[in-house]
């Protein structure tokens, strides 16, 4: 909010697609936690599954048949998830997979790209997007030199880059958002996805996919499977908990049994597998059928075609896939983060600013997706390009 140069909104509950804060304001919600919730808020099978879950038990440090039947979902939807592992964040299971790779090749270097976000561990705060964007911390103190120099950061969509970086025997592993939504949504120029697969393969590393926002969402079985290219390990989160505290890496078999206490890569958490978490994640799956992601694009459309319409002359590039949207101000979209960060960022505030007084609630950051959600109505997108077409022609008065 300081982004955009507002005061954070204090929140007082939500239900579906609205959000209400404490100072009795109401808002169409297009932050909806980030991603988790694309059942949008309170949705009633998820609550009533919450509640069930916890009148047996809050957490027992023991396995539970809801894991087990999460794992089996997300392997239905996920063809590489042969074994999962359940943590409490994505950071956790983006950090586990490292280490994991790490273990498996013997090497240490990691691959990232810039405007890429993959949680707050160490190694992975190289030109991070998300928060780090907005903020423009490049790399956050506190992190150790060695860490650091473990991590190579390759601009996105740029393959000459990528093939000289990955031109080495010390490469463990190149990780990437298949579908990056951490510097505001940008595409995967095409072959770019199978660019990553090909370079991983010809030095013997390993391709991990953070799936965390894109994973159920843009697809049901993520972006990787939808593009028909498929990584080593996958980093799964946000959905997964269906809005509680839950995320996964999940993988071939030969790899996941390194894991302790199989194999010797340690990990562990008090919390991982948590059964209301996995109570929520379970039933915001169990939502997630063919129908609901034809809604779900029809819905991303008609707000993504309705906002471009709402622009009129101004330079703005709306870029959208099922259930992710940014509205860039430039003419054309961005194809990596310096070009993200070249967009005027100002106007997006003031855009965003002038949301937020006609009651729709978007990112207030240029570097975080919009996430509709399956509880967002034609009415709730009617009244959100009513408000846009409003703020538009307030940011054109002030340019
Ligand atoms: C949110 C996010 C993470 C981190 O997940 P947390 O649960 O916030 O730790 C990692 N990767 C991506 C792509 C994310 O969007």
């Amino acid at each position: 909010m300081r982004a955009i140069g507002r005061d954070p909104l204090f929140i007082d509950h939500a239900a579906g697609a609205e959000i209400f804060d404490v100072d009795g304001n109401r808002y169409v919600d297009y932050v909806c936690s980030w991603g988790p919730l694309i059942a949008g808020h309170a949705e009633p099978s998820v609550v009533a599954a919450v509640v069930e879950a916890a009148a047996r038990g809050t957490s027992y440090g023991a396995p539970t048949e809801g894991e087990v039947l999460l794992a089996e979902e997300v392997a239905r939807r996920m063809p590489g998830a042969e074994l999962m592992r359940m943590t409490s964040s994505g950071t956790e299971a983006a950090m586990t997979a490292l280490r994991l790779a790490r273990a498996y090749t013997g090497r240490e270097v990691v691959i990232k790209f810039a405007g890429a976000y993959h949680g707050h561990s160490d190694g992975l705060l190289a030109q991070a997007g998300s928060g780090l964007a907005t903020q423009a911390i490049p790399a956050s103190p506190g992190v150790p030199a060695a860490a650091a120099a473990a991590t190579v950061v390759v601009p996105w969509n740029d393959r000459d880059a990528l093939i000289a970086a990955s031109g080495r025997d010390d490469l463990a592993a190149i990780i990437a958002e298949p579908c990056p939504a951490n510097m505001g949504l940008v595409s995967a120029a095409t072959g770019f996805l199978e660019l990553l697969r090909e370079r991983a393969d010809a030095v013997g590393a390993l391709l991990i996919f953070d799936e965390v926002i894109s994973g159920f969402r843009v697809d049901r079985g993520g972006a990787g499977t939808r593009a028909g290219v498929p990584a080593d390990l996958l980093v799964l989160g946000k959905i997964l908990g269906g809005g509680l505290p839950a995320a996964a890496l999940a993988g071939g078999r030969e790899l996941m049994e390194l894991l302790a206490p199989v194999g010797d890569v340690y990990q562990a958490g008090t919390l991982s597998g948590n059964p209301l978490a996995v109570a929520a994640g379970l039933a915001t799956l169990a939502l997630l059928d063919e129908g609901a992601y034809i809604r779900l694009a029809k819905t991303t459309d008609a707000l993504a075609q309705g906002l471009r319409a709402a622009a009129r002359d101004l330079p703005v590039s709306v870029v959208s896939t099922t259930g992710l949207l940014t509205v860039f101000f430039a003419a054309s979209a961005p194809r990596d983060l310096r070009e993200a960060q070249a967009c005027d960022i100002a106007a997006y505030g003031h855009f965003c600013r002038e949301l937020l007084a006609r009651g729709v609630y978007a990112p207030p950051s240029q570097f975080e997706a919009w996430f509709p959600s399956l509880a967002h109505s034609a009415e709730h997108v009617e009244q959100t390009l009513d408000a846009a077409r409003a703020a538009f022609a307030a940011v054109g008065e002030a340019s």
